[in-house]
Parts: structure tokens; sequence; C-alpha cells
């Protein structure tokens, strides 16, 4: 019960880091209000080889380590979904989650939301130290929420109409490159043959897709190599036209993946 809980948290908060601020045509969207432009005017700024972060005092002792992190996924994750060009990612820190919705320019934003990527280069978001994360959301679990923003901003790199469009693949995507893995022996509707849908993990009031993200990808690059999953990202998911399934097909061969992998 108490691994349900955690579980069912985390992937609310993943979801929360999930909005992005974009508009249908995937261009950035100005969030640099006059009233986060003085935020930022508050912020440190530091600059590793290919990020830069603004950063507040909590995070003073630690922002290397942070940037350590990030970099250490990012040669991989470019490796992985090769963008065309990439320009310099920033990355700000806020020590308040009404700082983060204020940077958002979404300042009446409900407490679950943590942050978000705001742009193809641009992530905001609560400082894994902040004292307004729950106890339940571990320093670590926020590092990964950060990378799997980045992994969004690749994304975006590759198909810049690719947010949400499908969920499903947006989410699984940079739940895949973060490691944001959860067993699926943990998952009472998988273990039980009830697995949801892709039209299920779409729907944006259905968590489960930061349950099962990881192995859906874990299925494509097992069984077609990554660079089906570049395609798949280029293509918004033309299934018949990159793998050769249509959607019914691909959702049972995942089924079977995930009990041949993990269930037995
Ligand atoms: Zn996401």
């Amino acid at each position: 019960m108490k691994m349900k809980t955690r579980y069912s948290i985390n992937a609310i908060v993943g979801m929360q880091l999930c909005l992005l601020l974009t508009d249908c045509s995937g261009q950035e969207t100005v969030v640099g209000t006059e009233e986060s432009q003085s935020l930022i005017d508050t912020l440190s700024v530091y600059s590793s080889a290919r990020l830069t972060f603004y950063y507040t005092s909590i995070d003073r002792d630690s922002i290397q380590a942070i940037a350590r992190y990030v970099e250490a996924s990012y040669e991989r994750i470019v490796a992985d979904l090769k963008p065309e060009s990439l320009t310099t990612i920033r990355i700000f820190l806020y020590s308040t989650l009404k700082d983060v919705h204020r940077a958002i320019g979404w300042p009446d934003a409900p407490s679950w939301v943590k942050g978000s990527a705001t742009g193809i280069n641009e992530i905001r978001m609560i400082s894994p130290a902040s004292t307004d994360l729950d106890a339940t959301v571990t320093y670590d679990y926020m590092l990964s929420c950060l990378v799997h923003e980045f992994t969004h901003c690749i994304s975006l790199h590759v198909n810049l109409r690719i947010a949400n469009r499908p969920r499903w693949l947006w989410e699984a995507v940079a739940i895949y490159e973060s490691r944001q893995f959860v067993d699926p022996k943990k998952l009472e509707y998988l273990r039980n043959g009830h697995p949801p849908s892709l039209g299920d993990l779409s729907d944006i009031n259905d968590t489960r897709i930061y349950q099962v993200g990881y192995t859906i990808m874990d299925y494509v690059v097992s069984t077609w190599g990554i660079e089906a999953v570049r395609e798949l990202i280029r293509s918004n998911a033309d299934l018949v036209n990159t793998i050769h399934m249509n959607e019914g097909e691909f959702q049972e061969g995942w089924c079977n993946y995930v009990t041949d992998r993990y269930l037995k």
C-alpha cells in the first residue's frame, strides 16, 4: 500500500513537470513577464559545458553537482535523439513554488505544478532542495525530473510539433531517457492483464503514462533500435510507416514484451 502511494505521488509530480507552455505551432511562448524579469535579476548564473543555470542561494553549494548530473545525461540523450541543431539550454531553479508559478506566467497555479519546459531551450522548475517539496519527493527524483524536462527540449529540437502529439510518445521518450522506470510488477493493472490503450495514455487526466512510459520505449528500442524512436518523434508516432504495425498490434506487442521481460 505504501509503495502504491509513493508511485501515485511520483506520477502526479511527473505530470506536473510536463506542462509545456508552447502553443499549437510549437513556437516558444514568452513567459518573461516584468515580474519574472525582476525575479531573474536576483538569480545567480552558472554555466557548465553546454548548459546555463540560473539559481538561488539554496543551490549555491550544489549547483555544480546538479549541472554534472544533467551534463552526464546530455551526451547520451543527444546521441539517441539526434537533434539537427542545438543551442545552450537555460535551466532556472527557483526556491519556492510561488516563484516557479510567477516565472511560468501562472501565478495562481495549484501547488502540484512544480515546473515546466517553457520553450525549446528553457526549463523552469523548483529547486530539488526546496522546502516546498513534499517529503516523499526525493532529491534524486527531482534531478531525474530535470533530465526529463531536458529530454522534452531535445525532442522539440527533433520535431517542433511533437509536444503532446501524441502525448503517450512525448512523455514516454522523456521518461525513458530520464530512466524514470516503474517496475511493472508493482502495477496491478499490468499484472492483471488490463493495460491502458495508447488512447488512454494520451488522455491528460490519465497519469499511467508516467508508470508505463519507460517500458513502451524499452519495447521499441529492444525490438527496432533507437533509430525507431527518432522516426516516431519525427513522424508524430506514425506507427504504420515507421515500424509497420497498427495501433492494436503495437499495444499487443508491448503487452507481450512486458509480460515476457518483467512479469515472468
Ligand atoms: Zn513530461
